[in-house]
């Protein structure tokens, strides 16, 4: 039997927790850990939480109770989203011995040390709104072995009226140029070609910054040797700035694909989730864009059932989503979220017309997504192979740069790999392609 300590992890919600559970878990290991399931018997529980909906919450606080019964004797420790907005709550589970938000998370280990000697639960929340500074958590590699993310900013400044993550994340906060691409240059180094750059308003990138912008993050990371795939994970309509696109246009790394959240294609329920544009305005810059990079993969999310959406409001978003294509569609019922202003509006809507509107535009949106995709049936596009198909394993999937899940037969050698794939049947989710070439033969045709 091992005599290293052990400690299990458990993560809710969004890209952004799972990076920094890898980094919390980083912390453990510096301090001689050794990493369980979350379903054995730990001797530490770390539970990073989400509260992006109620159910989020709800959730978060189903699994800390597991962890609980689990093993009454290990400390468990509970951070995330949830933790910042509501640790009285979060206390008041009987069992959870620590509790630390969004920030403050590499005081963990000396709060158990604390705890092991006191026996007494521990707050470590404080005040996120007060925080200014980007608080840097390292993640020198990945369980996932193809993507890397790369955080690269904190919190929000907008304050749309559906969203609680101000409230849970704080003010924007950018991440040191020098940081990022210290960082890029690690994960590089550790064998990943592609880097996702991910946050939780991830285009504001240095909106808080006197003399730096995200296009110039995105112009000094395209000089990062080695480095082959970058992504944006998030950018607002209102961050595409003339210089984004001209970056994007000149670079070599920066992959054919945007995520640009729309929300809503009606200006009046825009303006009441007070998301900053137009519908206008949007359109005119994916419009630009597309100009740009012919191929342009856009997607997107929208709201479905926002207060007081009527028929008219609904339908203006139906058609501009017509106007506009986009590759992927998320679509989401409009819920609830205690705390914030569009949880207090009158007017909600009925989930009858909600379901039958979700279902409208996730009809459209496959719709669109095949059209997409069916412009590249025959064409040979770049993908790098993630993992064997759950339904055939003789299949490797993973996205082409212009975010196409592609099935392919290949061996596993090749997952993390460049390779050129020609898509022999278009569709969606998922597009059949067949073998062309790896990137290594290619460096191998040029230089023979
Ligand atoms: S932009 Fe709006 S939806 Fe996105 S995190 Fe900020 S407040 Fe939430």
């Amino acid at each position: 039997m091992s005599l290293m300590p052990s400690v299990a992890f458990h993560t809710l919600g969004c890209k952004v927790n799972h990076y920094e559970t890898e980094a919390i878990w980083q912390l453990f290991h510096k301090a001689g850990y050794e990493k369980t399931e979350y379903e054995q018997i730990a001797d530490v529980y770390v539970i990073n939480t989400c509260t992006v909906t109620n159910t989020g919450d709800k959730k978060s606080r189903q699994v800390i109770r597991r962890a609980i019964r689990k093993n009454p004797d290990a400390v468990v420790c509970v951070t995330g989203c949830y933790a910042q907005t509501s640790p009285a709550e979060v206390m008041a589970i009987p069992g959870v011995d620590i509790v630390v938000g969004t920030q403050d998370r590499h005081k963990l280990i000396d709060y158990i040390e604390e705890y092991r000697v006191s026996r007494e639960p521990i707050n470590g929340v404080g005040n996120i709104m007060k925080a200014r500074v980007y608080e840097e958590l390292d993640v020198p590699s990945f369980t996932d072995r193809t993507r890397a993310s790369l955080k690269i900013q904190e919190g929000c400044n907008n304050f749309c009226t559906f969203c609680i993550i101000p409230w849970a994340r704080g003010l924007m906060r950018s991440r040191q140029p020098q940081d990022v691409l210290e960082q890029a240059e690690q994960l590089v180094h550790a064998g990943y070609k592609e880097i996702v750059l991910t946050g939780i308003h991830t285009g504001g990138y240095g909106e808080d910054m006197k003399d730096y912008s995200l296009a110039d993050l995105l112009a000094d990371l395209e000089k990062v040797e080695g480095l082959k795939r970058i992504r944006i994970s998030s950018i607002e309509a209102s961050q595409i700035t003339d210089d984004v696109i001209q970056v994007i246009n000149d670079s070599n790394k920066i992959v054919r694909h945007l995520h640009v959240p729309l929300q809503s294609g009606s200006d009046t329920v825009l303006k009441r989730m007070r998301r900053k544009y137009t519908a206008e305005f949007y359109k005119e810059r994916v419009d630009r864009l597309k100009k740009a990079l012919p191929g342009l993969a856009v997607t997107s999310d929208v709201i479905v059932g926002f207060p007081g959406e009527t028929d008219k409001e609904f339908n203006e978003t139906a058609d501009f989503i017509r106007k506009i294509g986009f590759s992927e569609l998320h679509v989401f019922p409009y819920s609830k979220r205690t705390g914030t202003p569009a949880a207090r509006m009158e007017d909600q809507v009925d989930d009858q017309v909600k379901n039958k509107r979700v279902h409208y535009l996730i009809e459209l949106s496959n719709q669109q997504a095949k059209e997409y995709a069916s412009y590249y049936e025959g064409q040979v596009l770049e993908m790098i192979p993630e993992e064997k198909d759950k339904e055939n394993p003789a299949y490797l999937t993973g996205y082409t740069d212009n975010y196409m899940k592609v099935k392919v037969p290949l061996d596993t050698s090749m997952i993390g790999e460049i390779v050129k794939v020609k898509i022999d049947q278009a569709g969606y989710p998922y597009n059949i392609g067949s073998f062309v070439k790896a990137e290594k033969d290619l460096r191998k045709t040029v230089t023979s």
